[in-house]
């Protein structure tokens, strides 16, 4: 988190916004242009959520614009469903793109004019190794690769195939195009990087026009140029292909020369953000589905609910750099917290009920209580709650035999309960398997409100409900999907995932305001329990609450549980 720290202390800044900075004060451009790209292929998670802050970022801030580019250059693995969720979800976290929605495939006529132009230079060529052959005449790190035997085809035959291929006549796989750079090259991706493949699978925006689809390395920094874009951001991984990058821009007569960036990218403990495992997991049900409140995703997060300017926070924290580090998951809990602190109203909740009879209570009475709805915000103005003989507190609020610094209830203890009376404890009531089901109790009637009027004091105030008023209801508790800080990323990664992710409350009580659906819309704060948002899958009897985040920092105890 070094690098992390070091741009906070900057005030923000980084080596991004210090080059833009530059840029534009040199007059290189004249005003920024940069694109959020993303492949339909998956939904957003929080990795992407730091490019969208980036991208979107600097535009807003340098007066410039971002586009939103959809990479759909595969359509065997895209698909409508993502492009709508990547909308939806660029949104919800606060950027909007304006008129600057493209695609990839918008250029697809363009890019294939260009293929051609290359052939005609005798700077690429049609392929027919098979893919084994061409891994294998790629070489390795420490050896150079080996010329394909077709490399030599006559300019002739080579626009002839090519427009073959075009024309839908060769299958899936037999022939590919291939820049002819240079195989004994110490970078890889300039080993004759392949241009188009064949693919033949609708596209959701072209349809069946097309057979051959181009490579993510001949798209990215065509479809940049074309738009304009003068900072193209990517991750480091990419460092390697920028030379292909401006082989491509210095060979084609592109309309502009944009530069790519590469930054860090995020990686957080306990999480895997890596697309590939995200769909595994949806795909073969270890989770419920892409908004699973689990999920790295926006929408999971979005459903967990997380506010999208905790999000922007979080980023903006983190901070962007040059090299990579994995950013501890209590940090995103600290700013999720520090969002709903400020707005989520306070009410009350029993997850793990226990009854608790006030005997000196008269029977078939209750009362209504005020309770504040924000303690820092008066505006947030106060609702009532009943008391009444029957309430619930929290199970481990209570203990039998407690220990020296345990303050809360107990045989002959006296404790607040928030917002109404002083009670002490008189007995435990238990079953046959000597577990305890009720507690009896009374209470002091001069303490209404929750002070005693000759002063004395309790250690502990607790929080309860009432059992004729509060409402059933379902509360979910998330813990980290994966077990590990560091889970494997690759093969085998569902052995790092964790069995105690979902920990399901089906008999907690809330207080009634929070069965009310146009009470709950927003995240509200179960006091001394954490935030907590309603879910979908609530019916009219049933609130189901799903935990965003607890009070305090416990991530690594929780994380310890599993
Ligand atoms: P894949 O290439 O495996 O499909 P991807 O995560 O790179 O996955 P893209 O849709 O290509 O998916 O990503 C869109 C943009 O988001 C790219 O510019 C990429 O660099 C950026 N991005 C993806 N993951 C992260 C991350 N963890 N941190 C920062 N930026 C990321
Ligand atoms: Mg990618």
């Amino acid at each position: 988190m070094t690098n992390a720290t070091a741009a906070i202390a900057e005030g923000g800044r980084d080596f991004i916004r210090d080059i833009v900075q530059s840029d534009l004060d040199s007059k290189k451009h004249a005003t920024v242009v940069t694109r959020f790209p993303p492949e339909p292929n998956g939904y957003l998670h929080i990795g992407h959520a730091k490019s969208i802050c980036l991208n979107f970022g600097i535009a807003e801030e340098f007066g410039g614009r971002c586009h939103l580019r959809f990479d759909d250059t595969n359509p065997a693995k895209e698909e409508q469903e993502y492009i709508d969720a990547i909308e939806r979800d660029v949104r919800w976290l606060g950027f909007d793109w304006g008129k600057h929605l493209y695609h990839a495939s918008d250029y697809f006529d363009r890019l294939y004019e260009w293929a051609e132009l290359l052939i005609k230079a005798g700077k690429a060529y049609v392929d027919d190794q098979t893919p084994e052959e061409m891994r294998i005449n790629r070489g390795t790190l420490t050896e150079p690769g080996k010329n394909s035997p077709f490399r030599d085809r006559s300019l002739d035959e080579n626009l002839d195939l090519f427009r073959r291929m075009k024309a839908g006549e060769f299958g899936n796989g037999a022939r590919v195009l291939r820049a002819k750079i240079d195989m004994t090259s110490g970078n890889i991706n300039l080993r004759d990087p392949t241009l188009y493949r064949i693919v033949k699978a609708p596209h959701p925006r072209t349809g069946t026009k097309w057979s051959i689809y181009p490579s993510y390395d001949f798209a990215h920094g065509q479809s940049d140029a074309i738009e304009g874009i003068t900072h193209s951001i990517c991750t480091l991984e990419f460092e390697d292909h920028r030379p292909l990058y401006d082989w491509f821009l210095d060979n084609l007569p592109v309309p502009s020369k944009p530069h790519q960036y590469e930054m860090a990218r995020l990686n957080l403990t306990y999480t895997v953000l890596s697309k590939r495992v995200l769909t595994t997991l949806v795909r073969d049900g270890h989770v419920k589905g892409w908004d699973d409140p689990r999920m790295p995703t926006l929408a999971g997060l979005r459903r967990r609910g997380v506010p999208p300017g905790a999000l922007r926070d979080f980023i903006k924290r983190i901070g962007v750099a040059k090299a990579n580090s994995i950013v501890d998951a209590g940090m995103l809990d600290f700013s999720i917290r520090e969002a709903l602190n400020k707005t989520a109203l306070r009410r009350m909740a029993v997850l793990r009920p226990l009854k608790i009879v006030i005997e000196n209570y008269p029977e078939g009475q209750s009362e209504e209580l005020e309770a504040v709805n924000h303690p820092d915000d008066p505006a947030a103005g106060s609702r009532k709650i009943k008391f009444g003989r029957e309430l619930y507190i929290e199970q481990d609020d209570f203990m039998e035999n407690p220990p020296k610094k345990f303050f809360r209830l107990s045989p002959g203890a006296e404790v607040r309960f928030r917002y109404a009376y002083f009670i002490t404890c008189r007995e435990a009531v238990k079953n046959d398997k000597g577990e305890v089901v009720e507690l009896r109790c009374t209470y002091d009637p001069a303490t209404r409100g929750g002070n005693a009027p000759d002063g004395r004091k309790v250690k502990a105030t607790i929080h309860w409900v009432s059992a004729a008023d509060s409402k059933p209801a379902e509360v979910r508790i998330y813990n980290p999907l994966f077990s590990k800080p560091d889970p494997t990323g690759g093969e085998g990664f569902t052995k790092d995932l964790s069995p105690n992710s979902l920990e399901v409350l089906a008999d907690a009580r809330v207080e009634r305001v929070l069965a009310e659906p146009s009470n709950t819309a927003e995240p509200v704060q179960f006091e001394r329990q954490g935030y907590f948002v309603r879910d979908p899958d609530s019916t009219p009897d049933r609130p189901v609450f799903n935990r965003t985040v607890g009070l305090r920092d416990t991530f690594a105890k929780e994380v310890g549980k599993g």
